[in-house]
């Protein structure tokens, strides 16, 4: 037996926020992040719409970027405080996941972070409250997705939390909010969203329900992520429609090692954090490169629905020289070298970030299995930008 879930409501469109005017419920908090969300007035528009709605409101701001363990217990706590039958999450990916295992915490205050870890392991949700997911950004889809990233930095790891319970009741995605994104968050957040939509295509878990989702993302993100970026806010617009497809289809099919890799070396190195979405774009043609000795027609069936001609192997070349030609109009790097990771370190490093790697709970799910030392010849790749021929 397999399952699909998705929220139960998803409000889209320009001015979707105003569904909260209508919504029912006592008590609510408001999980938000660093102040942009403020300075553009949206938090205020949540806000108001509640109160609107009659609902007593709470804030819990300052979610920092890559939220931390501790984050996430000072806002259960906060929760288990204010007893609150809503919990609306606004923002970037970042407080939606905090406070989707907030609210973990929140109902069940005795579990543990070791608990949550295991993938599909958590207590049954929806005891004492709701979740509304209103994302502001075009990438992670965790306003639709059983995932949430917890950093803990204390041992230098992205924790990918995976259970349908934090899959968020109701979902609104209102392309006003994305308009105030930069470009390089543009960039960042819609490469992460064709990473997603491609694994979640090749994934073993892929099937006629994650299918048609993971394709139409692909084709919009294809044709609208560098308008986009260019701040055509038509472009822009589609993007959230389109990360919000790739979020639908991989929280079914789930994702692959470029993931397993990206969440491995994110807060590896000193030279400073490599953004979620930008290590995707990096990785993503390599690791193409990897699985298509095992699902060259799967990638090929890609690269023909963006208008890509030829032979399975001329189609992975075709989408590979595509992803890099994306990446190159948004001025993301092709190497790790490039993007400033020193060469010493990596090496001192690389062994051991490769097994963390393969032990991501994203590994499961790839296309071709995959050792440590492949993991680190495959890493080398990236760094120097040399061929993946195995
Ligand atoms: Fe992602």
């Amino acid at each position: 037996m397999m399952r699909f879930t998705l929220p139960r409501d998803m409000y889209y469109g320009n001015g979707a926020v105003d569904v909260l005017k209508t919504i029912k419920g006592k008590k609510a908090i408001v999980v938000v992040g660093g102040g942009s969300m403020k300075r553009f007035g949206f938090l205020d528009k949540v806000v108001n719409n509640l109160k609107e709605a009659g609902i007593e409101v709470q804030l819990f701001e300052g979610v920092e970027p890559d939220p931390s363990v501790e984050t996430v217990m000072k806002g259960a706590k906060a929760m288990q405080e204010f007893e609150p039958d809503l919990i609306v999450a606004l923002g970037g990916g970042s407080p939606i996941d905090a406070a989707k295992a907030m609210w973990a915490f929140y109902e069940y205050p005795e579990v543990t972070f070791e608990d949550l870890i295991t993938p599909f392991n958590f207590p049954e949700l929806r005891q004492k409250a709701k979740f509304v997911a209103i994302s502001s950004t075009s990438g992670t889809a965790t306003e639709v997705t059983a995932f949430s990233v917890i950093t803990d930095y204390h041992k230098g790891i992205k924790y990918p939390l995976a259970d349908f319970n934090i899959t968020p009741d109701i979902a609104i995605v209102d392309p006003e909010l994305a308009k105030t994104m930069p470009p390089k968050l543009v960039a960042h957040t819609g490469m992460d969203a064709l990473t997603h939509a491609i694994e979640a295509y090749v994934s073993t878990l892929h099937s006629p329900f994650t299918d048609p989702l993971a394709i139409k993302a692909i084709q919009m993100v294809n044709s609208d992520l560098v308008p986009s970026y260019n701040e055509d806010m038509n472009a822009r617009e589609q993007m959230h429609y389109a990360q919000c497809l790739a979020g639908q289809a991989f929280s079914n099919a789930l994702l692959g090692i470029v993931h397993s890799m990206a969440h491995k070396t994110g807060a590896a190195f000193s030279t400073g954090h490599i953004p979620h979405g930008c290590a995707n774009a990096i990785y993503l043609p390599y690791v193409i490169k990897y699985n298509a000795k095992n699902c060259a027609d799967r990638y090929a069936e890609i690269a023909r629905s963006i208008g890509i001609h030829g032979t399975d192997k001329e189609c992975v070349i075709g989408l590979c020289n595509r992803i890099d030609e994306l990446n190159k109009s948004m001025d993301i790097p092709k190497t790790l070298k490039d993007f400033g990771i020193i060469e010493e370190e990596f090496k001192e490093k690389i062994a051991e970030i490769s097994a963390n790697a393969v032990a991501d709970a994203c590994t499961g799910s790839n296309p071709r299995e995959i050792t440590p030392e492949v993991m680190e010849k495959l890493f080398t790749c990236i760094y120097y930008g040399t061929e993946v021929d195995f």
